[in-house]
Order: structure tokens, then C-alpha cells, then sequence
């Protein structure tokens, strides 16, 4: 894996605040990961530490090779961010905006103009900022932070004020950046959209990171029960199906449903058990734990005393 981003023993402290502690991680070329923690986790802190805005109090970053922190313009150029709360000077129009900022970035005029039809702002590139709307204004805010094919997108909260067909668009044309090999950083507190789309979680608690990797990672490593929830016939009131022990979890929903919580080991055995049996299942759902109750259990586990 080539690395973009190397975090290492990063610590940040606001007066007697420690917005970050000793968080490591490493980023690689074409990852999407999304960085979620509550809020005052750390996470903007840590995208302004990558961008070089502020200075870790102990530790080193390297991204693309460089200290941030030392300012270098190589590196800053290929470094795209979307703040959080993005502000534009109401009087330019979006076109204007987009030459304004690829002057600062010494990229070509009109390749970031074209970048207002990548993000469905080409209809109103020759409309004042002042006259948009806040979904506009934060698509105008990714338009800006594509300009210059960036190796690294640093985007916070980027869904702001966005209707569902616009995320949708907007996640389309960040993974095919990803896909391409831009390395993607996404703060976001909409967990479920961001469940099927990032290839990697890093949850970060009160400055610490607590967890790190797929969701299929997280899972194994939290291990939470597998919700089954099955479709009976025939199963009268109160009864327990043979083939379930009754040690395993579970409850009756209404006459015919039965809802299992299987530990991620009983799993497959008890699915064989269902079908031996030759029961009459009607229905089959299974549900993995989500990313909001991985979110939960390891906020919990940081939170509880050892
Ligand atoms: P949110 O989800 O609300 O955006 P966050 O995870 O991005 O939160 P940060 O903005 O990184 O959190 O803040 C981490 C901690 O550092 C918070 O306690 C915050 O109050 C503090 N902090 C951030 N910037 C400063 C600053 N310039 N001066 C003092 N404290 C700061």
C-alpha cells in the first residue's frame, strides 16, 4: 500500500483541552475512511493538523511525503478539504469562485470551471454565491476542493445540506475519485450512509482513536450478537423451536416471528440447524450489527473503567 498520510503518536492540547492524544494511524492511496467520534471527538483537529493550519503539540505527520507544518506549496497543492461550515464571497458568482481559487492553486482556469457540472452547479455558474442555496453552496465547497485532481480529499461533514439525490451524486463522484486513487478522510455524523461506502471506520473518543478498520473488522473485533429473524409457520403460542436451545437468546415478535441474537460462532450452525430441521421458514432476514451499534459499543468500551 502506498502511503498518503502517516499519523504518528500525534498529540494536540488547547491550553488544559487535549483535542487529540497519542492517535496513530496511516492513510493509503485510494482509501475512503471515515473519521466519526462525537462532537468534540477531534476529528476537525485532526484534518487541520494533515492541512498544516495548526501544529501538533507532540508527534509527526508526513502527508504525501511532507511535513504540513512546514507550509510546503508542493504538498498543499494536492490536498483538497471542504470544511465544515464553507463561506464564499457572496458577490462572485460560482465561476468566478472556482477561478479564484485555481489561481491560489495555480491550476488550469478551465478545468475548475468544468468542475461546477461535476457537482450539478453548471446551470448556476454565472449566479451570485449570495443567491444559492445551502446545498448549492456546499457543492460549490466540493467543486472547490476537487480543483487540481487532489491526491488527498480531507472533507468534513460534506453532506450538509444535501437532499438524498444529491448525496448519492456526490458519493458517486467522490468514489470514483477514490477508484482512481485519491486517498478520501470523511467526517460525518450520518452513520448510515456512510455504512456501505467506507471501506475503513476510525472512531475517535475525546481526542483518542478507540478503533480502526473495515466494518468487517469492527465487527469481529466488538463481537455483538447477529440479529436473525425468522418467519414460522406452525409454531404454537409460546413455544420453543427444537432447533433452538433455549440458553440462545431470543424473543417471539408476534404468533409466527421469531428474533434470534446469534454470537458471531452460532451463527452458521444454527442457520444448519433451521433447515435440517425442515421447519417451515417463510422468511429469513439477518442482520449484522450496524455501524451506530459498533459506534456504540466501542464509545462504551473506552468509556468503561478497566
Ligand atoms: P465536531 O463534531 O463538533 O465538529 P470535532 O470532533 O471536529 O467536533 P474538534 O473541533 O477537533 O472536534 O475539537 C476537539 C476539542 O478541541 C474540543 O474540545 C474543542 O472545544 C477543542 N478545540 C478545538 N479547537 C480549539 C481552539 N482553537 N482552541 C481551544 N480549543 C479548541
Amino acid at each position: 500500500m502506498t502511503v498518503t498520510v502517516q499519523i504518528t503518536d500525534v498529540s494536540k492540547r488547547y491550553g488544559r483541552i487535549d483535542a487529540a492524544s497519542g492517535v496513530s494511524f496511516e492513510l493509503g492511496q485510494g482509501e475512503m475512511v471515515a473519521l466519526i467520534g462525537h462532537n468534540g471527538a477531534g476529528k476537525t483537529t485532526l484534518m487541520k493538523l494533515m492541512l498544516g493550519l495548526i501544529h501538533p503539540t507532540h508527534g509527526s505527520i508526513r502527508v504525501l511525503g511532507e511535513d504540513p507544518a512546514a507550509g510546503q506549496f508542493s504538498a498543499r497543492r494536492r490536498l483538497g478539504y471542504l470544511p465544515e461550515n464553507v463561506s464564499f464571497d457572496a458577490s462572485l458568482t460560482g465561476r468566478e469562485t472556482q477561478r479564484f481559487y485555481a489561481r491560489l492553486k495555480q491550476e488550469p482556469l478551465a478545468k475548475a470551471e468544468q468542475l461546477l457540472d461535476v457537482v450539478g452547479l453548471g446551470a448556476a455558474a454565472d449566479r451570485r454565491v449570495g443567491t444559492y442555496s445551502k446545498g448549492m453552496r456546499q457543492r460549490l465547497g466540493l467543486a472547490q476542493a476537487l480543483i487540481g485532481r487532489p491526491q488527498l480529499l480531507l472533507l468534513d461533514e460534506p453532506t450538509t445540506g444535501l437532499d438524498p439525490e444529491l448525496r448519492q451524486t456526490f458519493y458517486d463522484a467522490i468514489q470514483r475519485l477514490a477508484a482512481e486513487g485519491t486517498t478520501v478522510l470523511l467526517c460525518s455524523h450520518v452513520l448510515t450512509e456512510l455504512e456501505e461506502r467506507a471501506g475503513r471506520v476510525i472512531i475517535m473518543n475525546r481526542g483518542v482513536k478507540v478503533a480502526d478498520g473495515s466494518l468487517d473488522e469492527l465487527r469481529r473485533l466488538a463481537r455483538l450478537p447477529t440479529k436473525i429473524r425468522l418467519k414460522v409457520s406452525g409454531l404454537a403460542s409460546g413455544e420453543v423451536p427444537s432447533w433452538l436451545a433455549a440458553s440462545t437468546p431470543h424473543r417471539r415478535l408476534n404468533g409466527h416471528i421469531v428474533e434470534i441474537d446469534a454470537a458471531p460462532e452460532q451463527k452458521l450452525d444454527l442457520l444448519r440447524r433451521v433447515m435440517a430441521a425442515g421447519t417451515s421458514v417463510e422468511d429469513l432476514d439477518v442482520m449484522s450489527p450496524s455501524l451506530d451499534e459498533l459506534y456504540a459499543h466501542f464509545l462504551r468500551s473506552a468509556e468503561t473503567p478497566r
